[in-house]
């Protein structure tokens, strides 16, 4: 079975984690400092707080812009549950923008709609996280208009979309938004096994992460609120958690950095090949906005179900019979039994429900070979004739 995503690990990588393993440190250590300072050097941020995962990065992002209960959040639907769920872990509320039924990301315009009305109401967000969906930037710089006019803060939900780019700038840069995340988990762009990120330009931002990533304790004195006991002496000055990310974790994300640019590239090269290949059958091809560079963290289908014979499912069960590893990404978060029991409904977004009833992603992978590509272009022909 070709899978829709594969990490590469290459024999520096394991060296540079072998090198780990036999070092003085195993958690958190100077490997995780590197590994910060190298994303916050390339993407071009002046802050980087590693942690175990993009979820434990959108929880502390939530934390450190001051997200409690009786505040809401709001992101898109179409999104794997962990940039909605980032709000109920402080006790905030959620509510979703529907997606643009172009580009998938969630829609500037509904955005606008829905903030006239929440002012109206006095129900503002005070955070959107906004979704890098399939690794194609969201349109920053209305929704950065947008965070000035209501007054809320914005997190980028980059888990996709290391090494694209927004207009010319390096995703992550954060000039439109407080924080933006990455993952590192395998089928992310670049991987640390598990691990996530958050880069930011603010030190106050980037000191409370670095805080509440590990229980909220200090070893520095000038936070210290209280009298040294001595050289054991650390101070515990908020409730964190133990989110840290491993030096072992880090070595293998540090030495992934150096071929971010080249997996991108090939990202491109293989989505392009896809969409030449695939533009006379009847399907929706991704489409590429001219402001954006996508790192091409999926390469999404939609299936023009009204001009062929077969259902979705059955597209995507001919397609893993025939070894091709299909995927869908994302079942509507409003749509999973846990929200639909906080009061979401069926039909309250329906241009997310219509893209999941479409989509399909298909194999790309740095590794992907033009052989099996042209094996899953052949098959799809097959399939959908
Ligand atoms: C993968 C992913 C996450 C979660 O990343 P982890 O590192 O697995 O916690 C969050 N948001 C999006 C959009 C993702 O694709």
């Amino acid at each position: 079975m070709i899978p829709y995503g594969r990490q590469q690990v290459t024999q520096e990588d394991i060296d540079a984690v072998l090198s780990v393993l036999n070092s003085d440190f195993l958690t958190q250590g100077p490997i995780v400092a590197q590994f910060e300072s190298a994303v916050a050097k390339y993407v071009g941020a002046k802050y980087a707080v590693a942690v175990n995962s993009a979820t434990s990065a959108l929880h502390l992002a939530c934390l450190g812009l001051g997200l409690g209960p009786g505040d809401l959040l709001w992101t898109s639907p179409i999104t794997f549950v962990a940039s909605a769920n980032c709000a109920l872990y402080c006790g905030a509320e959620v509510d979703f923008v529907d997606i643009n039924p172009i580009t998938y990301n969630l829609s500037v315009d509904a955005l606008e709609t829905k903030l006239t009305l929440a002012k109206k109401n006095g129900r503002l967000p005070k955070i959107l996280v906004v979704v890098h969906m399939a690794g194609q930037s969201a349109e920053m710089d209305t929704i950065n208009f947008l965070s000035h006019k209501y007054g809320f803060k914005v997190i980028e939900d980059a888990s996709h979309a290391i090494g694209g780019k927004y207009k010319s700038h390096l995703i992550g840069g954060c000039q439109y938004s407080d924080v933006t995340v990455f993952s590192f988990h395998p089928v992310k762009i670049i991987t640390s096994g598990e691990g996530g990120m958050a880069v930011t330009n603010s030190e106050h931002i980037a000191s409370k992460l670095e805080l509440l990533r590990s229980h909220g304790i200090t070893r520095n004195s000038l936070q210290m609120v209280k009298f040294q006991d001595g050289p054991w002496y650390y101070e515990q000055l908020d409730l964190g958690f133990n989110y840290r990310m491993t030096d072992i974790q880090a070595a293998l994300g540090l030495s992934q950095t150096l071929r971010i640019d080249d997996y991108v590239a090939k990202r491109n090269l293989l989505a392009g090949r896809y969409s030449g290949a695939l533009k006379k059958l009847p399907l929706t091809l991704p489409y590429c906005n001219n402001d954006c560079y996508s790192a091409n963290h999926l390469y999404v289908i939609r299936l023009c179900l009204n001009k062929i014979s077969k259902t979705r499912l059955e597209v995507f069960e001919c397609l893993r019979m025939l070894g091709v590893g299909v995927n869908v990404h994302y079942i509507p978060v409003h749509t999973q039994p846990y929200y639909q029991q906080l009061g979401f409904k069926i039909g309250d977004f329906p241009e997310s429900e219509r893209y999941y009833n479409e989509a399909i992603s298909l194999p790309i992978f740095p590794g992907l070979t033009e052989l099996q590509q042209d094996f899953v272009i052949q098959s799809l022909c097959e399939v959908l004739q």
